[in-house]
């Protein structure tokens, strides 16, 4: 017997929930191969900043280890990362392009440091200044689903990082991984609203409160993102045919329907991979969790390489694409 042979015998006793499991361990596994698969080369633009060619650019020696260049017709002297996001960064962009892969692959911050040898401040801020760069990509190339869509809501434990448990607080903290004291729906979980395209796995992802969303709430996270048309499934909650006759789609209750063809197996794969990827991070900041939603996107089903994404992120010259401590710090935030 060959291997995938006994591999397969063996999965004949495994239960239903186990083969789920399997299924979605193989699934990482591919993505991470394909993510590391690309072998295109960042090469760094010298078009003037200024007068937007490259034809009076000459080489002017190095600046901090980077290539400097000089424009003869404006007389702009700069760098290579200048007005893009490794703007004044101590690292090269192969370092940018590892910690962007694995932002990508769910390595938490203290295990990238194992490999990459910064501070875990520059590291966090790296870190975030990509899932500000990941949130500029969306505002100019909006998430747009169509043809057939699933979605539903997944529910999250609140992350607890940065959280004091004082004497005063109102619940004990929680080990990671455990679930939620309170049964059912709480305000210790929050909710991440998910539609994504059956077909080619792009998504749009959002939290925008605890508990279950309202009809504002779906109509404002899925405005401007699903075509008019598309075929909407869902498990029925009585939002989506509101949000049907806002947006025109067709939406149908999977439940109340028979065949194959009628299931949420793509969206509630999503939710498993973003609830392993909750895990792997080992908690994220509430306050961040669109931020991480926004990594979601990119990482699901990965459509992109990190060549590809990482020259859509690094490379673009706009002065509002630098991003400096204080948006770290303050730019869309999630308060809930
Ligand atoms: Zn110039």
């Amino acid at each position: 017997m060959g291997n995938i042979e006994r591999i397969l015998a063996a999965g004949n006793n495994l239960s239903d929930s186990d083969l789920k499991i399997l299924v979605n361990k193989i699934m990482d596994r591919l993505n991470h191969e394909k993510a590391f698969a690309s072998s295109v080369k960042i090469v760094p633009r010298m078009e003037c900043p200024v007068c937007h060619t490259s034809s009076h650019v000459v080489r002017n020696g190095h600046k901090h280890g980077k290539q400097a260049f000089l424009c003869r017709a404006c007389g702009k002297s700069y760098v290579t990362t200048s007005n893009t996001l490794l703007s004044g960064s101590h690292y090269s962009s192969d370092v940018w392009k590892t910690v962007l892969a694995d932002t990508l692959m769910g390595v938490s911050l203290d295990d990238d440091l194992q490999h990459i040898r910064i501070s875990h401040t520059s590291l966090f801020f790296m870190r975030h200044k990509i899932m500000l760069a990941l949130e500029d990509l969306q505002e100019v190339s909006p998430a747009m689903v169509e043809e057939v869509v699933e979605a539903d809501e997944t529910y999250i434990p609140e992350p607890e990082k940065g959280t004091k448990f004082g004497p005063d607080a109102k619940r004990k903290p929680r080990k990671r991984g455990t679930p939620a004291s309170k049964r059912g729906l709480s305000d210790e979980q929050i909710c991440i609203c998910t539609a994504v395209q059956r077909k080619s796995g792009d998504l749009v992802v959002k939290s925008e409160n605890r508990a279950r969303p309202s009809t504002e709430d779906v109509v404002d996270i899925y405005t401007g993102h699903v075509k008019k048309g598309t075929l909407f499934l869902t498990d029925g909650m009585n939002v989506y045919p509101k949000l049907g006759k806002v947006l025109g789609l067709s939406v149908m209750n999977v439940k109340k329907e028979t065949g194959s063809f009628f299931s949420l197996n793509t969206v509630n794969n999503l939710h498993s991979f973003i609830k392993n990827r909750y895990y792997d991070y080992r908690g994220v900041a509430t306050k961040y969790l669109n931020r991480y939603n926004m990594v979601f996107r990119a990482a699901y089903r990965m459509r992109m390489s990190v060549d590809e994404l990482a020259e859509k992120l690094f490379l673009v010259r706009d002065p509002k694409r630098v991003h400096h401590y204080d948006d770290v710090k303050e730019l869309n935030m999630f308060a809930v």
